[in-house]
């Protein structure tokens, strides 16, 4: 018997009723959100607990099997995919909200949790949970600190990282460490909380988190300012940040986007049809007065007449915007079900001569590109399509066209990825970005932490 066949031997036994081996199940695990990505688990474990957590690491440590950690699975670089084979210990069924210590100011919550259910649950005492990945939705927090997502609000509010004051977590050989807890501050030797943020299921497998929450913002409205070109609208977005104007998102979609989406949704975005691009702003105020203040400043700041600019009336209207927003990507989908998805950073002055030269260049190549993102942190959508370009032919060229839009990112100061992370479809490229010592180290980081090097193998490193 091969040692996968007796690790889910004991798997079974150990864990009766949580071992999934039913292939038609075992489909629903072998993709996550990544374009063009497929690997089938050999079977999946539906953890409910640390306890069973441990059990499956100790197993798998001991017959030297493959796990691959998975939230929602709603990664987009195939980090919850077991590409390397082995098993899926899935934290789906881990998803409850513990606690919200409203005189702490923190919530203690299960990897599974899904990011918007925090959030309710945190609103009840009026309290935020600002981190808000397009996908709040339906991906875990898990997941969320895994990759150390970000969303629209981190322009005023940070990434998740920002957020995590503590971590519980299962060891490769099954043991269980907390690092951090409900407090704020912490000094008290290496921080391997700090260490698993954005470590992609490779380091340890995390069984609970806390979360540090902020008062939330008594009133708000979402607006959108056209601009002549996606130029002019970056270049907004430094103006107002400048100019003392922070607003709690300042998104930039280029017509493009709006056009999918539109089309998609079957909804008009209330966009304004003559302009090149739009900023999608949300700006915060203790009154709807100071709102409104601030909003006429963002206009000065803009050199935009008032007139021009929607601002949302209703949550009904709201709730468009930003559904629009966060439908970009799956509207490209329906178009061109294969599509290049890049989320390069670069310094924000940087971003509009950055997506300016690759605009071009990506026309020299026949290539159409729709770019939105996160204006106001130099994080940028960058989704080349396929369309009708013929399989063999796109598939040849993705590997150059991937280096080239790196080659720029870091020529501007930046780096590969914001927010997505590297997995499996950026790994081969993680030499571009970072130096051959920097690589050696995490490899001995990752040895320290997982010596048989069962955990998510063939992601980052
Ligand atoms: C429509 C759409 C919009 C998106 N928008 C954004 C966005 O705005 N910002 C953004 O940052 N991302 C975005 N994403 C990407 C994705 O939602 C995030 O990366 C999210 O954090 C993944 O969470 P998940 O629970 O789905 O994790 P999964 O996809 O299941 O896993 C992601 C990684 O985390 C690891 N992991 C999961 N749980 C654990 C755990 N408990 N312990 C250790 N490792 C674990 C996995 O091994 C894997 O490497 C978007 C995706 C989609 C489909």
């Amino acid at each position: 018997m091969s040692q996968l066949a007796s690790a889910i031997e004991k798997l079974q036994s150990a864990l009766p009723g949580r071992v999934v081996v039913d292939p038609d199940v075992l489909e629903t695990y072998a993709r996550d959100e990544t374009v063009d990505l497929y690997a089938l688990p050999a079977c999946v474990v539906r953890a409910q607990s640390a306890i069973d957590v441990s059990t499956v690491l100790k197993i798998c440590n001991d017959y030297g099997v493959a796990v691959t950690p998975r939230g929602a699975g709603t990664g987009v670089t195939g980090g919850s995919v077991a590409v390397n084979g082995g098993i899926v210990l899935s934290l789906e069924k881990m998803n409850r909200v513990l606690e919200i210590d409203a005189r702490n100011m923190s919530a203690v919550v299960e990897p599974g949790a899904i990011t918007a259910d925090i959030q309710t649950a945190a609103l009840r005492h009026r309290l935020m949970y600002p981190p808000d990945p397009a996908s709040l939705d339906t991906c875990s927090i898990g997941g969320n600190v895994a990759e150390n997502a970000g969303g629209p609000r981190a322009v005023k509010y940070g990434i998740t990282g920002h957020y995590v004051t503590g971590l519980e977590c299962v060891l490769a050989d099954g043991s269980v460490i907390t690092s951090g807890g409900k407090y704020v501050k912490n000094a008290t030797g290496y921080s391997i909380c700090g260490m698993l943020i954005g470590s992609e299921g490779t380091l340890a497998v995390i069984t609970r988190i806390y979360l540090r929450l902020v008062p939330a913002a008594p009133h708000s409205i979402d607006l959108l300012m056209p601009f002549e070109d996606m130029n002019a609208a970056v270049s907004a977005a430094g103006a107002l940040l400048q100019g003392g104007i922070v607003p709690s998102t300042l998104e930039f979609m280029e017509q493009d986007a709006i056009a999918f989406v539109t089309a998609h949704l079957g909804q008009d975005l209330m966009a304004c049809t003559d302009a090149g691009a739009h900023l999608l702003l949300q700006l915060e105020g203790s009154s709807q007065q100071a709102c409104l203040e601030s909003l006429e400043a963002a206009a000065a700041a803009c050199a935009i007449e008032p007139r021009r600019i929607f601002v949302a009336q209703t949550s009904a209207q709201q709730e468009r915007l930003w559904k629009g927003r966060r439908s970009i990507r799956e509207a490209l989908r329906a178009h061109s079900p294969v599509f290049l998805a890049e989320d390069c950073v670069v310094p924000r002055g940087e971003v509009a001569v950055f997506l300016a030269g690759l605009k071009a260049h990506l026309r020299t190549l026949s290539l159409r590109s729709v770019m939105f993102g996160h204006a106001g942190d130099g994080n940028v959508h960058i989704d080349v399509l396929k369309d009708s370009m013929p399989d063999d032919r796109w598939r040849a060229m993705l590997p150059e066209l991937k280096r080239e839009i790196y080659r720029r990112a870091i020529g501007h100061g930046g780096t590969i990825t914001g927010e997505h992370g590297i997995g499996c479809i950026r790994r081969d490229y993680l030499g571009m970005a970072k130096s051959p010592e920097e690589i050696e180290l995490y490899r001995r980081i990752k040895h320290a932490f997982d010596p048989k090097g069962i955990l998510n193998p063939g992601k980052i490193i």
